[in-house]
Formats: C-alpha cells, sequence, structure tokens
C-alpha cells in the first residue's frame, strides 16, 4: 500500500460514517425486493404509452408463405415444436381478429380458406402496401428482413435487408455434412444453393483456382449485398457447427482448399479449419464495411441442434478479440436459454442482444422475468425482434408479427412496472428504457434510412 493511499483511509472512515448518519433519509431510496400493489396501475399507465412507442424490429422473415426466399434454410421434417407454437394455440386466432377481422374461432381448414384467400389476394396484387399496412397496424416502424433476398412486395424504405454468409463456408464436396444427420441432410444443400446463387450473381462460373481468388470472391459477395441495400450480415452457423471458430494460419487454409477446390471429400478437421479461416475473412470484411454481424445464438429447430455448440459464450474468443473491436456483433434470440450469460457478453460495447424467437417461444409472463433482468443490466444493448415467420398457409409472418409485437410491449410494461414499484427509478426512466428496447437502440445501430 503506498502513503498516499494510507494518509486517505482516515477521510474515508469519516466519509462512511457520514454515509451512516444519513442512512434513514438515504433508506427510502434504495429499491426494494418485493413490488407493491401498485404494480397494475402502474403497467396499465406504462402500457398506454409503451403502446404509442414505434417499434425497430431487429429480426424478422417478413415473407408471404410461398417465397422460398425468406431464409436460407428450412425446417427439417417432423420437428418438434413448442406448445406456444402449435397450430391450435388460441392467440393466433386473436392475431388474425385484430388483423383482419377474421370471424371464426379456429383454424379448421373451411374456415382457414377465409384467411388464406385474403392472404393470396394480397400476394397477387404484388404492391408493397400490404406489408406497409401490417407494421402500420402493429405500430412497427422499421423492420430489418432476414432473407435470402428483398422481396419485391417488401418496401425497402421500411423492411431493411439482412443477407445470410454460412454459404461461403461450404465450397467443397458437402458429402460427409450432409450424412451427418436428418437436419444436415437439409440445410447443406440449401446452402450450397445459396452458394451458387453468389457465384451467379459475382459472374464466377467455378471455384477460383486459388485461395486469394476465393477471398476475393468471398468480400466482393459482401460488398455487392450491401450496394443492394444490406445493412448486416446474417449467420445461420449454430445449426451446422460450433459458433467456437479458432484462428487457423492462412498457410493451412491455403493448403486446404489447394487439396479440395477441384474434388474430393475434407476430412472434419480439415473443413472446420477451413471454415474457421473464412469466417475471420468476413469478421474482418465486416468491420471494413460497418456491416454489424447477427448469429443465431439460442436454441434451434430440427432435432440434431446441438445446445453445446449453439451456446454464445462459444463467439466469447471472437467478440472479445481487440483486432475486431470495430465490428459490432448483433447475437439474435438473446442466446435463449442463456439468457443471463447472453446480457453479459454484451457489456463489451459492440456487442448486442435481441428478444426475437424467445419472444414466441415464452409466454409474456417469463419473457418479462428475461427483460427485467437484461434492462437491470446493460439497457443500451439490448433491441426488440420478432423473428415473425410463417408458420403454415394461414398463420403467417403476419400474426408472429403480432404475437412478437404484444408480447414484448406488454412483457416490457410489466418488467418495467415490477421496477417503478421496487423503487429503482421513476415511470419516466421506465419509458426510456422501453424506448431503448423497442426502437431507440436499433435504430442507432443500422443509422439512418438509405
Ligand atoms: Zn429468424
Amino acid at each position: 500500500m503506498n502513503k498516499q493511499r494510507a494518509w486517505r483511509r482516515p477521510w474515508i472512515s469519516l466519509l462512511c460514517g457520514a454515509v451512516l448518519l444519513c442512512g434513514g433519509a438515504r433508506a427510502a431510496g434504495q429499491a426494494k425486493p418485493l413490488a407493491g400493489a401498485d404494480v397494475p396501475q402502474i403497467y396499465e399507465r406504462l402500457l398506454k404509452q409503451i403502446d404509442r412507442i414505434p417499434i425497430y424490429d431487429n429480426h424478422s422473415h417478413a415473407t408471404f408463405p410461398d417465397d422460398s426466399d425468406m431464409d436460407a434454410m428450412a425446417a427439417p421434417p417432423g420437428e418438434s415444436s413448442v406448445l406456444r407454437l402449435r397450430d391450435d394455440n388460441p392467440e393466433f386466432v386473436a392475431a388474425a381478429k385484430a388483423l383482419f377481422g377474421y370471424p371464426y374461432g379456429d383454424f379448421q381448414p373451411e374456415h382457414a380458406k377465409w384467411l388464406v384467400g385474403k392472404k393470396k389476394a394480397a400476394e397477387a396484387s404484388g404492391n408493397t402496401t400490404y406489408w406497409d399496412g401490417i407494421l402500420d397496424k402493429l405500430n412497427i416502424e422499421t423492420c430489418l428482413a432476414n432473407r435470402v433476398a428483398l422481396a419485391p412486395y417488401l418496401n425497402p424504405k421500411r423492411f431493411r435487408w439482412v443477407f445470410f454468409m454460412d454459404s461461403v463456408m461450404f465450397p467443397f464436396d458437402n458429402s460427409s455434412q450432409t450424412a451427418k444427420n436428418g437436419d444436415m441432410g437439409v440445410y447443406v444443400p440449401l446452402q450450397e444453393k445459396v452458394l451458387q446463387r453468389y457465384m451467379k450473381q459475382g459472374g464466377v462460373s467455378g471455384l477460383p483456382s486459388d485461395l486469394a481468388g476465393y477471398e476475393e470472391f468471398v468480400r466482393r459477395t459482401v460488398r455487392d449485398n450491401q450496394k443492394k441495400g444490406g445493412v448486416a450480415m446474417k449467420f445461420e452457423a449454430a445449426y451446422f457447427r460450433s459458433l467456437y471458430f479458432s484462428d487457423p494460419p492462412r498457410e493451412k487454409a491455403e493448403a486446404i482448399y489447394a487439396k479440395y477446390h477441384a474434388g474430393g471429400v475434407p476430412s472434419e478437421d480439415e473443413y472446420r479449419t477451413f471454415q474457421d479461416y473464412i469466417f475471420r475473412v468476413l469478421v474482418d470484411e465486416a468491420g471494413k464495411r460497418h456491416l454489424p454481424m447477427h448469429f443465431h445464438s439460442a436454441v434451434g429447430i430440427g432435432d440434431y441442434f446441438s445446445m453445446r455448440n449453439g451456446n454464445p459464450l462459444n463467439l466469447e474468443n471472437v467478440v472479445r478479440d481487440p483486432r475486431y473491436s470495430n465490428v459490432n456483433f448483433v447475437l439474435i434470440h438473446g442466446g435463449y436459454p442463456y439468457t443471463l450469460d447472453m446480457i453479459w457478453m454484451t457489456a463489451a460495447k459492440n456487442v448486442y442482444t435481441d428478444s426475437s424467437l424467445m419472444g414466441y417461444y415464452v409466454y409474456p409472463s417469463e419473457l418479462k422475468r428475461i427483460l427485467k433482468q437484461w434492462i437491470s443490466l446493460f439497457p443500451e444493448r439490448m433491441m426488440f425482434g420478432s423473428d415473425a415467420f410463417p408458420f403454415n398457409d394461414a398463420v403467417g409472418a403476419e400474426e408472429t408479427f403480432w404475437l412478437a409485437s404484444r408480447s414484448a410491449r406488454t412483457a416490457i410494461a410489466a418488467a418495467l412496472a415490477e421496477l417503478v414499484s421496487e423503487g429503482a427509478f421513476s415511470e419516466q426512466k421506465a419509458l426510456e428504457l422501453a424506448r431503448m428496447y423497442l426502437h431507440d437502440n436499433a435504430a442507432k445501430l443500422y443509422g439512418a434510412q438509405p
């Protein structure tokens, strides 16, 4: 201990004494562990204001159900669904009533065709007013659309494109990847299709002859997608492999590329090493282009999704790497069920998360619990996301937009009402925090409209 600190000690003791003497006055200001009986009234007041906040949706798949560009992957057949997303959830009927005045109380085929007909007619009209109207009804101002390509029926002023980049990690013979399990049998051929599409887009007829050529193709694809309006790049890598990316030297990747670009099946180790290297190229390009990187970072669909591989803590070595401090990482779906780990990942200034997917996997009471924890820690890093997605021809992205946005507005109002009642902060501060979650954090991250 140095002399200066020893000299300061009596003053610190005096200060502590003064604080203790003032303890009575301070006690009234300390938050309580139990909320009071006023929670329902505070909730009603807050919800009225929160309903007026225009939403900036960090993640959706705005789409008609027959449009295969809605995602770079598809659900494997027969996958199990959580309770809330099953066809008989009465909330979906409530959504269809609120959005379209659906006159029935269930989705029996003879009833559902009323709704399917309405949506088919909107799709046939081909204009953008339909989806703008859905956003207007839900007070969603802007929405990121994570799709293989932005659809002509989506207004680019309201729907901003997030493109997929996993496909460039699958340039070789993928037969051993595809054969791993039934899920990979569905996912990997779809990645190959996206890669083919990017090669066509880039005017490339076959794989370049060396790694330098392939890297240039990868970087050019990112730049082209950004020019087409892309505001972020998305990775569904958690479905295919571990989110842990090592940092292999270029020579290793170069040798693997030379060995397999013209044919042959790489070993598991070789493929992973190559993917780790190309991933690092993408992170570098994301930094140069100021493009946030989105990651699926939660449980996933399918029967073979690895919880261990998909755990967002796997990304710690990347998001905490000072070389990438210029890259914004957005770990979507809140890392669910690792939501507490997730919010601590966002302690770094360039890491964000959102409540997409889990906002409709769980009911609002559970979402409230998670949002209460998050907003008490790093409110600048959390965003709303709907993960709006069509489940069938009747229950579409429209109904999931409704379910996700209603759940989030009510859950954040309830979380904040409890905190206000517990004495954590004022109602005014609560509304400020709600605006950050529902709109401002995302608006700041993605900047002004193009
Ligand atoms: Zn999604």
